[in-house]
């Protein structure tokens, strides 16, 4: 059985209309003298509801996982030493690395005895959770702050260690570079650490003393 129709009463104004129409211009007005005031304001952005990109970009945080980049030393060393942890630990399998020795002569170039000779990165599978960059152990793979990722052919997107080396002097000329880590304490070294300093004041003598034995007491 089908509900009965609910008449509803409309008022006078309702039905004519007018009302309604001139309550939502004055809306739309509203709207439009706020972001006609607010694009008179001083700063990167001027309408406050939208960024003009590509002209304003956002200040991206310093722990975005965006392109990746291969880091050098301060003496402009390749950091990387071609371990392959980064690659065993990515779970989409997209990095491939060959390792090498360090020819004679050429030690100026690389920070460790072994290098990556070959280093890819295929970013249509990378899926950017940054573990790669946890697990390296010489903090040489980093992923930055590079977050306009389109390519036009898949080709591009295979990112190879010229590449990633270029992203690493392109963020430091820019000032982009992410502030290094801390190194997090491993809580069975820390004890060991803190074992093998006790053993050593003991050993000079400038430990603490040793708790005496307390006698009974004489009757
Ligand atoms: S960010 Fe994650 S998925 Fe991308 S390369 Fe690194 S480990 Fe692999
Ligand atoms: S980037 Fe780091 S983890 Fe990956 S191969 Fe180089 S040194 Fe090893």
């Amino acid at each position: 059985m089908s509900k009965p129709a609910v008449e509803k009463r409309y008022t006078l104004s309702e039905r004519v209309y007018l009302v309604e129409i001139l309550k939502g211009l004055v809306l739309t007005w509203r709207h439009f003298m706020f972001n006609f005031r607010a694009s008179f304001r001083p700063g990167p952005h001027t309408v406050p509801t939208c960024w003009q990109y590509p002209e304003d970009r956002r200040e991206i945080s310093p722990v975005f996982r965006g392109e990746h980049m291969l880091c050098l030393d301060e003496q402009g060393r390749e950091l990387c030493v071609g371990c392959g942890m980064c690659a065993k630990t990515c779970p989409a399998q997209c990095i491939t690395v060959k390792m090498a020795k360090v020819a004679e002569g050429e030690e100026g170039r690389y920070a460790g005895k072994t290098y990556s000779q070959g280093f890819n990165i295929d970013l249509l599978r990378c899926i950017f959770c940054g573990f790669c960059e946890e697990a390296c152990p010489k903090g040489a793979i980093v992923l930055g702050q590079g977050y306009e990722l389109a390519r036009y052919t898949p080709g591009e997107c295979q990112l190879g260690k010229e590449r990633l080396l270029a992203n690493f002097r392109k963020a430091k000329e820019e000032g982009k570079l992410k502030p290094k880590k801390r190194p997090v304490p491993v809580a069975g070294e820390a004890a060991k650490e803190a074992g093998a300093e006790e053993k050593g004041a003991k050993a000079k003598g400038t430990g603490p003393a040793p708790a005496k034995k307390s006698s009974p007491p004489k009757s």
